[in-house]
């Protein structure tokens, strides 16, 4: 028998799983199709948000609308899955020299950065060796990411409406009306395939993707840490008691390799710099990222007719997928403008 829906959606990473809340919010019947075995960016993400860039202490693009979406769609998904996953908890940038401090200071005075820092300037906490003190940003968190998705995944299985099954795009058939694939006809399809749209032959074509590998490492500690996150070239985000993720690496090579002996050296290293105790490497993990070439979302229709792409986030998809759901859902159901700098037409 088919099953009518408006939306299947293909990827149920953080822009899957988010996009398809915020459809059946407003009255849209979805499938998601995903392979959770192969997620290769969302289920080893560390999951902070934070709306400065804090290498160049600037606002991330749409930082204050997507601020205020992220706690009203994570709270709201929270209730839908009856789970906990959005944990705010603050990040604390270390300076490395009295400039970054000096500019802190100038940015507590700003009206658009006093509501993301702390005026305050303190010492750094027990165990961390640095010259120079640090600032604590305010309204940032964590998503823990596969909690998160799992427990979308299994509120929609709950409605028939998740599939845990590769999406054959050669199977897809198209008509005035809209697509079929298998049982399922569907007003459209859909792809929030993260970095398998790039690295991944049997995704459909699309131009802009620019997959940026990153790997972490998830550590044992002599002593505890608080309940944080540490930035100080890389981070420190306190995993309870005295485990810690640090991380993570950029790449832009070697997406099949998987974790390098590398990149673990880089982060040891640099843990042995600033961590005054001793501490043992667990596990080591890498992914990658759906950038893009311009390092703007790609959101909107693909040449294919009834197929749309939802994804490109890069190493924000925590904070940003919230508001452009929300942006695109008003698109498909209501016909507002979609966001022009993210079409997928500018590749
Ligand atoms: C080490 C590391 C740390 C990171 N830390 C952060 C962080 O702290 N904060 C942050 O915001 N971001 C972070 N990121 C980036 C973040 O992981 C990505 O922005 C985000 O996960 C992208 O989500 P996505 O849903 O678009 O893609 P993905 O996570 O790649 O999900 C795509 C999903 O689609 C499925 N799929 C693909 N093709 C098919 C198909 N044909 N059929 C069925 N299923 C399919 C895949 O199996 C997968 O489950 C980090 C990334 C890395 C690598």
């Amino acid at each position: 028998m088919s099953k009518y829906v408006d939306y299947i959606i293909v990827g149920g990473g953080v822009s899957g799983c988010v996009l398809s809340y915020m459809l059946m919010k407003h009255g849209a019947d979805v499938v998601l199709y995903d392979l959770p075995n192969e997620n290769i960016s969302s289920s080893v993400a560390t999951g902070l948000w934070n709306p400065i860039v804090l290498k160049r202490m600037r606002k991330v693009w749409k930082a204050e609308a997507m601020m205020d979406e992220l706690h009203n769609v994570y709270g709201d998904m929270e209730k839908w899955t009856n789970s906990q996953f959005f944990d705010p908890i603050p990040i604390r940038r270390v300076f490395h020299d009295v400039s970054e401090q000096n500019t802190w200071t100038e940015l507590c005075d700003s009206p658009s950065f006093k509501e993301y820092l702390d005026d305050k300037i303190v010492p750094l906490p027990n165990g961390i060796r640095g010259d120079f003190k640090s600032g604590k940003m305010k309204g940032t968190g964590r998503l823990k990411v596969v909690h998160f998705m799992n427990a979308v995944h299994v509120a929609l299985k709950e409605t028939d409406s998740f599939r845990e099954k590769r999406f054959n795009w050669e199977k897809v058939h198209r008509n005035s009306e809209g697509v079929s694939y298998g049982d399922i006809k569907a007003h459209g399809i859909i792809s929030c395939e993260g970095a398998q749209m790039a690295l991944n032959m049997q995704s459909i074509d699309q131009k802009g993707f620019s997959p940026v590998k990153g790997e972490l490492l998830r550590v044992k500690l002599d002593k505890s840490l608080h309940n944080e996150c540490i930035h100080q070239k890389y981070f420190m985000l306190s995993e309870g008691e005295d485990k810690i993720s640090v991380g993570a690496t950029f790449a832009w090579d070697g997406f099949l390799k998987g974790p390098t002996r590398e990149k673990r050296n880089e982060l040891e290293q640099h843990l042995n710099t600033v961590w005054k105790g001793s501490f043992e490497t667990e596990e080591h993990l890498s992914g990658i990222r759906p950038a893009t070439k311009d390092r703007k979302p790609i959101i909107g229709p693909h040449e294919l007719p009834h197929t749309w792409i939802f994804g490109g986030m890069g190493s924000r998809a925590i904070l940003m997928a919230p508001y452009l759901a929300k942006v695109f859902v008003e698109h498909l159901m209501y016909g507002a403008d979609l966001l022009k700098e993210c079409l997928p037409s500018r590749f």
